[in-house]
């Protein structure tokens, strides 16, 4: 046998070893996605506690495996250069993420993690007593300390550029506050000048379409009636209540979707619904020779939230999906919506109005929303901006981008739950979203140039197609900035959002 062969049985060797290894971590995975699912749907009450405590048992055993002697020794050996030329392409992702969450977890001391995981817990535990009592100073000082934390974890990481970078990369692997900067800023100042031309719009969408109850059974019926048209069926997946809907994928022939129902606002679960299809479908179409790997996941978080944007807003919010489903919700809801036309409806689902709370924003000023707390958590981590001074600076930049103000701390800084958690460095992903899915819908325009043809007629499955060819399929087995440059053949910018903006809402308000 020669010294070649050898090295590759024993290369082999070690690459099946890895395998296992990966499969199994995320055999734990799956299960504790199936409890965290059932924890948030199902679960009666008073057996939470305990199924949380078994969730902490896997969890726990899950994270050994990942920062495993083993797992360690075998990263060493498959990044090896040489070793890596040998290597398919496959096998060369999954050894890139496994590395990645590796050196990440190793970095941090782990007393001091464990130290944070119960400041953590405390944290949020005070952040909802604030919110409650409405006083931002009650949470101040956790908050302090959960930043000092981040900023210690932050010099163990390591970055170049900005400090913020460090956080930014466990989202949005490769992109930096200096690439960031320049596209938020165009979209910032591009947003700000359109809601003025909107508010001052005479032609402002009717309202009063949606102040009105619409009963609860038949939003579930007509929900039920469009998903298996938008491409989700019941073979892989299946639809629940929740009270903050969310999408989780156990392998790719089981996805499960959450929606919420509200019987004064029949817009929530419609475009709640299309938006969590969005995000299962990715997770469906994912290759299947990927499962029981790391790369059977998609690629960032704002990937992730560029396909449930496209569903939601560039194709469920445009006139051509509702000239296709309009006649049925009319008959589900003749009452309501009898003297109301398919353009009335069709704008009014576009309604750009400023708010206080980011969950709730329309299209347009999410992305200010975003801007806001971008801003701050790039300030905090620079040293610019002071805990202390939060509520303050997050009014000025609310009154400066939307013209509103925060008559409080609770509708003000208090509203998100991701600072509590110590989450610094998600926010930008809901944005990159949007601007990763404008430049996706430019392209996806181009190569199917009867785009809303097909959606006028119901043929989601050729969109859902192009979708799963160009992003789905490939899982992680391409980092977010690889794939958009892949599929659009450039890398992200502003451009395509503010242009999609614009010419959305010329229509809507006749600008
Ligand atoms: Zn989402």
């Amino acid at each position: 046998m020669s010294s070649e062969t050898m090295l590759d049985s024993s290369i082999q060797q070690k690459v099946e070893q890895f395998k296992a290894l990966d499969e199994k971590i995320c055999h734990f995975g799956n299960i504790l996605g199936l409890i965290g699912w059932d924890q948030r749907t199902g679960a009666p009450k008073k057996g939470r506690a305990l199924s949380s405590k078994a969730r902490g048992t896997l969890s726990a055993e899950s994270f050994q495996l990942s920062v495993s002697e083993e797992m360690g020794q075998l990263l060493d050996t498959l990044s090896d250069p040489a070793i890596q030329e040998q290597l398919d392409e496959v096998t060369k992702a999954c050894v890139r993420e496994r590395k990645k969450g590796y050196d990440r977890s190793k970095k941090i001391p782990a007393n001091l993690f464990k130290e944070y995981v119960v400041h953590a817990s405390n944290a949020t535990n005070l952040w909802e007593e604030a919110r409650e009592k409405n006083d931002f100073s009650l949470f101040q000082s956790a908050l302090e300390k959960t930043v000092e934390y981040q900023k210690q974890f932050i010099e163990y990481y390591g970055y170049e550029g900005h400090p913020y970078n460090a956080l930014l990369d466990s989202y949005e692997p490769g992109l930096t506050v200096e690439k960031i900067d320049p596209i938020f800023a165009a979209l910032r100042a591009s947003s700000v000048e359109l809601l003025q031309r909107i508010m001052k719009s005479e032609h402002q969408p009717r309202k009063d379409i949606f102040e009105q109850d619409y009963d609860i059974e038949l939003q579930k019926k007509f929900n039920r009636y469009i998903l298996p048209k938008l491409e989700f069926h019941s073979e892989f997946g299946r639809l629940d209540e929740t009270v903050h809907p969310f999408a989780s994928s156990l392998n790719t022939g089981d996805i499960r979707i959450t929606t919420r129902y509200l019987q004064d606002n029949v817009r929530s679960a419609i475009f709640g619904t299309i938006h969590e299809v969005g995000h299962g479908l990715y997770e469906q179409g994912v290759n299947p020779d990927y499962e029981g790997t790391v790369i059977r996941r998609g690629t960032s978080m704002g990937m992730h939230e560029s396909q449930s944007r496209f569903l939601e807003n560039m194709v469920g919010r445009s006139s051509e999906f509702w000239t296709y489903f309009y006649n049925d919700l009319q008959s589900y809801f003749p009452e309501q919506l009898k003297d109301v036309s398919l353009d009335d409806f069709s704008r009014a689902i576009n309604l750009v109005e400023p708010s206080l709370v980011r969950v709730e924003a329309d299209e347009l000023t999410y992305n200010l929303h975003i801007m806001v707390r971008y801003e701050i958590e790039k300030g905090i981590f620079s040293g610019e901006i002071e805990v202390k001074d939060l509520p303050r600076i997050w009014q000025e930049k609310l009154e400066d981008y939307l013209g509103v103000t925060p008559p409080n701390d609770t509708l003000g800084v208090l509203q998100d739950v991701h600072w509590s958690q110590g989450s610094f460095g998600y926010f930008p992903s809901y944005s990159l979203g949007n601007l990763y899915a404008a430049q996706l819908l430019n392209t996806i325009k181009k190569e199917l140039p009867n785009f809303y043809q097909l959606i006028e007629t119901g043929q989601f499955s050729v969109i859902r197609e192009w979708l799963r060819v160009n992003i789905h399929q490939y899982g992680k087995l391409y980092t977010p900035g690889e794939l958009i440059v892949k599929v659009t053949g450039e890398e992200l910018n502003a451009k395509y959002l503010v242009d999609y903006l614009e010419e959305k809402y010329s229509k809507v308000y006749q600008l």
